[in-house]
């Protein structure tokens, strides 16, 4: 399996990052958990040009920072499919919901587009399996070897959140998203190749006297909380995404050097557009 970072951002904006998003490949398949700002541009970076050609789009929550262009996906894979194309979308319970609100945000456009285009005469499909524990049941992935496993992750207030593990030919990737250590994400994580977290630097975090930054600390792991998942789990590599604050392009040895002081195995804090292979 090959994982991509699509996007390392936070929801700060940042010339040199894209928002939340990860593309895993296995399979022959091309899975996207999150969709933060930039994505498709992103994709298209990463060889992908249209979201046409995505199996599904896992959601690990419905913050916007991991959200914000899901619509994007949705109307780009719409305009660039011959065919009627639906998106497959797996998510925690609340979803459906998002998914249906976006849509209706599109009317207008859709309205537009099958107005002007002779051969466009359908809306765009989206269809949602909504998940918290277990196995993500989808005929696409079975066929192609590849196990999902979701399990739930701890990021209240924001509740419910989920976590994925993705199987393929003996490899395991986790995608944790935003949560704290909790009993989910180690399940999720148990024995990974590769182990993706999004983290923060509490020690930083802790510096900036504004208490909307405080908030921030109580449901994110840190760099530290991180490294010791990684350590629990027997993982091979821990690789730290969605850095909050972003340190500066090829910044980011100190957040490595951090978490060795907790794990011993191998960790990457890739620039957008890294990959790690399992
Ligand atoms: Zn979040
Ligand atoms: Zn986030």
């Amino acid at each position: 399996m090959r994982v991509t970072l699509l996007g390392t951002g936070s929801p700060l904006p940042d010339p040199h990052r894209a928002g939340p998003a990860t593309l895993v490949e296995a399979g022959g398949l091309h899975l996207l958990f999150d969709c933060g700002r930039g994505v498709l541009m992103r994709l298209a970076a990463a060889g992908l040009p249209s979201p046409a050609l995505l199996a599904a789009q896992f959601l690990t929550h419905l913050h916007s920072d991991h959200v914000s262009d899901f619509n994007d996906v949705v109307t780009t894979r719409w305009v660039t499919s011959p065919i009627p194309n639906p998106l497959s979308v797996v998510g925690p319970p609340g979803t459906q919901r998002f998914v249906d609100r976006t849509l209706e945000m599109l009317t207008d456009d859709i309205g537009y587009r099958i107005a002007h285009h002779e051969d466009l005469e359908w809306a765009p499909g989206v269809e949602v399996t909504e998940v918290l524990d277990g196995e993500v049941v989808h005929a696409g992935l079975s066929g192609a070897g590849v196990q999902v496993t979701a399990a739930p992750t701890d990021h209240r207030p924001v509740a419910p959140t989920v976590g994925y593990r993705i199987e393929h030919g003996g490899a395991v990737v986790a995608i944790a998203g935003d949560t704290v250590p909790c009993d989910g994400l180690d399940a999720l994580v148990a024995g990974a190749d590769v182990y993706v977290q999004t983290v923060i630097r509490d020690d930083i975090v802790r510096q900036v006297p504004m208490q909307r930054f405080q908030d921030i600390l109580d449901y994110h792991s840190s760099v530290t909380d991180a490294a010791r998942t990684a350590a629990r789990a027997g993982v091979r590599t821990l690789v730290l995404t969605h850095r909050v604050p972003a340190p500066p392009p090829g910044g980011a040895d100190e957040w490595i050097d951090l978490a060795r002081e907790h794990f011993d195995g191998e960790v990457l804090a890739p620039e957008d557009l890294g990959t790690i292979d399992t």
